[in-house]
């Protein structure tokens, strides 16, 4: 067994009260771990590499929802656009063009979440609130000519400490953003509700300060070995 059933029956218990959804992270593990969770009932995965994605999407049930929780390139989009469900991590307002383009030709509408700078490390994406503002208010002039994306919330990854009070704060700090671009920019827009914060280590600690989607790995399929 190579996939932690046990576990993943607890975290689903767990997100219950909160009602929250688990994007179970599947990055560099076989389309065949997928299967096992899936048969279980899960139905939305995450992955981080585009050509890792397609591959496992073209093999695997097609009522999966995927979504793409990496770093993605703009020329990369259309490899993915065909059948992402939603995108976690948009930093760009030429990305957000691009997601809307290939979107279109596939005549889906691809949810995309904004991803945000709350850690303390250098070397992680995401925008800070000013850079958000400047996105939101310059996105406010081409959403009409966009229909195909839909921004649906805010993405964020605390730093990677035991310092459990800084993660809350992170946590919470991301939370406050969300409820402040909801009120600036999407009152009118139901589709605007996700936070997707909380990985294996800290999701208890992204639940209690109001996280939606909790991005779950190696707590499900085992730790990772990097190529
Ligand atoms: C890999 C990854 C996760 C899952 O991390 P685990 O610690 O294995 O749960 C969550 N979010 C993002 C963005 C990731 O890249």
């Amino acid at each position: 067994m190579s996939v932690n059933l046990s576990a993943y029956q607890s975290v689903l218990k767990e997100l219950q009260p909160f009602a929250a959804a688990l994007v179970a992270v599947s990055k560099v593990k076989p389309a065949s771990d997928i299967r096992e969770l899936y048969d279980a009932g899960q139905r939305i995965f995450g992955e981080n590499y585009v050509q890792e994605m397609v591959d496992k999407q073209s093999q695997l049930p097609a009522d999966i929802q995927w979504h793409f929780i990496g770093h993605l390139q703009s020329n990369k989009v259309k490899y993915i656009a065909p059948f992402v469900t939603m995108i976690h991590a948009v930093d760009s307002l030429k990305l957000l063009q691009e997601i809307n383009k290939q979107a279109a030709k596939s005549n889906r509408v691809i949810y995309c979440l904004l991803q945000i700078h709350i850690a303390e490390e250098e070397t992680k994406f995401g925008l800070d609130e000013a850079e958000l503002m400047n996105l939101l208010n310059d996105y406010k002039t081409q959403a009409a000519a966009w229909p195909y994306v839909k921004i649906a919330g805010l993405m964020g990854m605390a730093t990677n400490t035991d310092n459990l009070e800084q993660v809350r704060k992170e946590f919470a700090g991301l939370k406050t953003l969300h409820g402040k671009i909801k009120a600036d920019f999407f009152a009118d827009e139901p589709a605007f509700k996700e936070l997707s914060m909380g990985m294996s280590g800290d999701y208890h600690l992204a639940l209690e300060e109001g996280s939606t989607l909790v991005r779950i790995g190696s707590l499900l399929f085992g730790a990772r070995i990097r190529p």
